[in-house]
């Protein structure tokens, strides 16, 4: 079996990671379990934040690592908030207030106007100073709604408008989500390729 650290800290990534590599001989350690501090994400791409948290759990806990770096670019926005989805309300924000701030920036923009993508970078690094990083994109698009619906998910699903689902990302079930979202399509490449190559 394969160990792989996950550098994340976001239990609902670990969840969703781990409900989709779990299937195959991967062993996976989320990066809290071993106390391995989160990286500053200094990167200005979803590349650069990728690697920067892949490589510090590689380094520390001596093992192959995964990182993704993700959020949601919203076209009226001019693609914010992009890189900065997590602390798009201010640093020690919550989904809430992230939500709120959305709501409220977007609230002159007709809906068909209000298109949105999530893009998720994945990357696999198999020891810390390795050259060549493995890297896996994948985008998921959607619209941002005009008030939130739905429990499931995290962040901003509750907003984001499936039309050919005809609900939000929040109301799709977890099995759903996996296999369409931006994380589930970028995991799926990387679970493919590992299987081949190992
Ligand atoms: P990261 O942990 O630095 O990659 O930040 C990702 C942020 O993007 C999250 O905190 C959410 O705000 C947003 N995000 C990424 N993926 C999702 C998703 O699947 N659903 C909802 N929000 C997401």
């Amino acid at each position: 079996m394969s160990k792989i650290v996950l550098a994340s800290n976001n239990s609902h990534k670990i969840k969703e990671f781990s409900k989709i590599l779990d299937e195959e001989n991967i062993q996976l350690i989320s990066q809290s379990k071993l106390d391995i501090p989160e990286a500053d994400e200094t990167g200005l791409t979803f590349l650069e934040n990728s690697i920067i948290k892949a490589r510090n759990a590689s380094l520390i806990a001596k093992l192959p690592a995964i990182a993704d770096d993700s959020g949601i670019e919203v076209d009226a926005l001019n693609g914010r908030p992009g890189i900065y989805s997590a602390r798009y309300a201010g640093l020690e924000c919550d989904d809430k207030a992230n939500n709120k701030l959305l709501l409220k920036e977007l609230k002159d923009i007709p809906f068909s106007l209000r298109t949105a993508r999530y893009h998720c970078t994945i990357v696999y690094l198999s020891s810390y100073d390795h050259p060549v990083p493995k890297i896996y994109n994948a985008t998921w698009e959607g619209y941002i709604g005009t008030q939130e619906i739905g429990k499931n998910g995290f962040g901003y699903d509750p907003l984001f408008y499936l039309p050919e689902y005809k609900c939000t990302a929040a109301e799709l079930s977890e099995s759903v989500k996996n296999t369409i979202s931006h994380r589930g399509q970028a995991l799926k490449t990387f679970k493919e390729e590992f299987i081949i190559n190992t």
